[in-house]
């Protein structure tokens, strides 16, 4: 053998890192097939999602990736929504909604999972849609073409780094999530590997809006396993990573957790273009989500080495068990962490907006209730009811306001 082999030999034995095998470029390429118009938001049912999963099927099929849905690569299901938040009974519209599951087998007992939805509003006229009678496509960049492309990108990392983890991989793209969580639900039910080999769930969604200046990524459900501290532990990342450890939360992580399996759900913050038509590829920090993937990429290298994890049952977050009669109609800034409730967005025409109410503004009273956190916001706001006016005090570029507002 000579030098110059022997050297590669080398090489190609050598681990290839994430930095190296996950680039900008190819996260880049992802999101912007998958938020584009033509895909007219990836709605369950439609044209633009059989595009979507046709292009995610695609992907997998190129890393050789076995099929793992109950149809190749693909698991179809039915499911009927409620024909608006207020119907009770169940008048809802039948729809068709279809996951695309594949699989890494590394010969071991137990397998990781890796998902995130690729689904999305489609148009306005989507209940969940936050800008009505636009008639515009929303295009959801960061919910959730950019945790589609995370799910391909680290696919591709753990098929291509020259190293075979301890663990196998079963990696899922969800559909239905915008309609309730209806395709991991669905997975969860019907699932194509045995639920109790699985080590962990790891979901990620909304991982494409990073800010460049506070570098914060919020990682829910690290309290569903003990052994997450040591996957935590030691990481060398430019990130600031918040904890959380609920299991529960508004995203597919919530399924695979309620199946008593460990969950963790990755995300990088609320914005005003949620749910909106302005959730579109330019406002997404490519850069940013390179450096989110490489950090999800260690983490998951770091659980793929140590036993499996074993389960534990989180306390249910506050806001779960209240119900609310009545809207502010804003949207709270989930990241701020100073006294009060910072609003992110105001919603046209709800009573915070017709009260004078500006995004910026932070919540500091309500009535007789003083507003810390968005737990006392949550609180004091299922104590109202539809048709009574209370005071709100706020915050405006450090001076004290007072409104009414009647809900
Ligand atoms: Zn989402």
């Amino acid at each position: 053998m000579n030098k110059i082999l022997l050297l590669l030999t080398l090489t190609t034995s050598f681990k290839i890192s994430s930095a190296q095998l996950i680039t900008e470029a190819k996260i880049k390429k992802h999101i912007t097939y998958l938020a584009s118009d033509k895909l007219q938001g990836r709605e369950p049912g439609t044209k633009g999602e059989q595009l979507a999963y046709q292009y995610i099927q695609k992907q997998f099929k190129r890393m050789d990736l076995l099929p793992k849905g109950s149809d190749g690569y693909l698991q179809n299901f039915t499911y009927k929504t409620l024909a608006s938040p207020h119907d009770t009974i169940g008048l809802g519209k039948q729809k068709n909604g279809t996951n695309v599951v594949a699989y890494l087998d590394n010969n071991a007992n137990y397998t990781i999972v890796i998902g995130g939805h690729y689904d999305h509003l489609g148009y306005d006229e989507h209940p969940s849609s936050l800008d009505k009678n636009k008639k515009l496509i929303h295009n959801g960049a960061d919910d959730n073409a950019s945790g589609t492309a995370g799910v391909i990108e680290l696919a591709n990392y753990f098929v291509n780094n020259d190293v075979k983890e301890k663990y196998n991989f079963l990696f899922i793209c969800f559909s239905g999530e915008e309609d309730g969580l209806i395709g991991s639900k669905y997975y969860v039910n019907n699932p194509t590997i045995d639920l109790n080999t699985i080590q962990c769930m790891i979901n990620m969604d909304m991982v494409g809006r990073l800010n460049d200046s506070t570098k914060k990524v919020m990682v829910y459900g690290v309290g569903t396993s003990p052994g997450y501290s040591n996957a935590f532990a030691n990481l060398t990342t430019p990130l600031t990573l918040a904890f959380d450890s609920s299991g529960i939360g508004p995203s597919d992580q919530t399924s695979f957790y309620l199946k008593d399996i460990p969950a963790l759900h990755f995300f990088t913050g609320q914005h005003s273009d949620y749910h909106k038509s302005s959730d579109d590829t330019e406002k997404i920090n490519y850069a940013g989500e390179k450096l989110v993937l490489d950090l999800i990429a260690a983490v998951t290298e770091k659980l793929a080495d140590q036993p499996k994890l074993t389960f534990t049952k989180t306390k249910q977050p506050e806001q779960q068990r209240v119900s609310f009669k009545v809207t502010l109609g804003i949207m709270p800034d989930y990241t701020f962490e100073g006294i009060g409730l910072k609003i992110d967005a105001v919603n046209e025409g709800k009573p915070a907006e017709k009260a004078g109410l500006l995004s910026g503004d932070i919540i500091t009273e309500m009535g007789a209730v003083k507003i810390e956190n968005i737990y006392d916001y949550m609180k004091a706001l299922g104590t109202f009811k539809k048709g009574e006016t209370s005071t709100i005090v706020i915050t405006r570029n450090k001076n004290k306001m007072q409104f009414n507002l009647t809900f």
